[in-house]
């Protein structure tokens, strides 16, 4: 048996050293619950990134990977399966797209849309119009193109020059959108709700007038939902809580339960602008994926669960602005159903690492803000207890 402290050698020997792991092991999950080899157990409000919507062991889940498992695996996309075409039915028949292009992850969701949108525009006959605007906060991801619209000067400086004709404006500041955004633009892209960046809700006027300047210039706007969609904001989409439609919308992280997933869903006007053989993915769509992905999607996208995500963030909300506010620790706290970022006076990593020794995972999104990103599934019990740890921790960090 390879012990604890083995394991954390040999990740240390062999792993690429791109992530500062702690000095723990998970071994299993069950709810929202997490435990390492040591028997320690952790409310998790992490969701493994936003991933484990349904938390650890979700029979949903389960079923649904022993029901793809004794199926097909893969095939490529070079032939027609069941799964994918029932996913993709599912999503459109949910969502403003009228078709899916499935991927694996969320930059190769960004990288495909971006792809799509500079095709559509050449399709229009627009040779210039090849240009992208981002925000200020905004993460979508590290591949090549997904990195040249993420904003964070840190990820993107090691690997320049990213791809060119990107611009970033203020995030919520429409005024310095319009400065940016003109006839050359191809597409917008922006997070209806920022997560890496800080959890930072658009505000209503921002994302509308965002969708306005699109319609003048005629460019497409994007919203990546990789973090804050499928429920996470209380309702299916984050964009539903605005008056505005994309063009484009980006899914991944939650959307097979914790198998590897993406997904850009798209207007019929920007679809007919690709035709075969103008973008592609070996992995993508694969049947058990898909098989799982299915499950998930109609297991939240139910008016019992999504109405259960809200009540259960408006909870929480108002146990974070009661009772962990007044902390000197907090200046603040924002967000939108079960995604919230504490504003933090100590640097956000201190709370973090002090919060495990109460049993209690949480993340950063940036140098001093707290995330908390439970799975949708947490009671109002279990905020109980996520509120008092994380009080704990803000008395042992003060
Ligand atoms: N977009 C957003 C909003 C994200 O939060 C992330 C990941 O954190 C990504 C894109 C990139 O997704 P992935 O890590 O699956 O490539």
């Amino acid at each position: 048996m390879t012990t604890t402290q083995e394991i954390i050698q040999l990740e240390q020997q062999y792993i690429l050293q791109t992530y500062k792991r702690p000095e723990f092991v998970l071994e299993r999950g069950e709810g929202v619950w997490l435990y390492d080899s040591d028997g320690k157990q952790y409310l998790d409000a992490c969701s493994g990134i936003a991933v484990n919507a349904l938390g650890y062991q979700n029979q949903t889940i389960v079923d649904a990977i022993r029901e793809g498992a004794t199926g097909l695996l893969h095939v490529s996309n070079l032939y027609h399966t069941a799964p994918h075409a029932l996913l993709a039915r599912d999503l459109c028949q949910a969502s403003f797209a009228d078709r899916v292009f499935f991927c694996n992850s969320g930059a190769e969701a960004n990288e495909g849309a971006l792809k799509f949108a500079r095709k559509w525009a050449r399709s229009k006959g627009h040779s210039d119009k090849t240009g992208f605007v981002a925000f200020t906060g905004s993460f979508h991801g590290r591949t090549m193109g997904a990195l040249s619209v993420t904003a964070t000067e840190k990820y993107r400086a090691p690997f320049e020059p990213l791809i060119g004709n990107v611009s970033f404006a203020e995030f919520n500041n429409l005024d310095s959108a319009r400065e940016v955004i003109n006839q050359n633009t191809c597409a917008v892209i922006v997070e209806p709700v920022q997560g890496e960046g800080g959890v930072t809700p658009a505000t209503p006027e921002f994302l509308s007038g965002l969708r306005a300047l699109c319609n003048e210039v005629n460019a497409l706007l994007i919203v990546d939902e990789i973090q804050c969609g499928l429920g996470r904001t209380g309702s299916l989409w984050a964009y539903e809580g605005y008056d505005i439609t994309p063009d484009i919308m980006t899914l991944a992280k939650p959307l097979a339960g914790g198998l590897p997933i993406g997904a850009i869903l798209l207007t019929e006007a920007v679809s007919g602008a690709m035709e075969p053989g103008d973008h592609g993915s070996t992995f993508a769509a694969g049947p058990l994926v898909c098989t799982v992905a299915h499950a998930v999607l109609n297991h939240i996208n139910t008016p019992e669960f999504l109405s259960q995500v809200k009540a259960n963030g408006d909870y929480l909300a108002t146990k974070l602005n009661q009772e962990v506010l007044p902390s000197p620790l907090i200046k603040q706290v924002r967000g939108k159903g079960l995604m919230w970022g504490l504003i933090s006076e100590p640097p956000a990593g201190d709370i973090v690492t002090e919060a495990r020794n109460y049993g209690l995972i949480i993340l950063v999104a940036g140098p001093n803000v707290v995330r908390l990103l439970p799975p949708l599934t947490m009671t109002q019990a279990e905020i109980d207890t996520l509120i008092e740890r994380l009080l704990k921790t803000l008395e042992a960090v003060g």
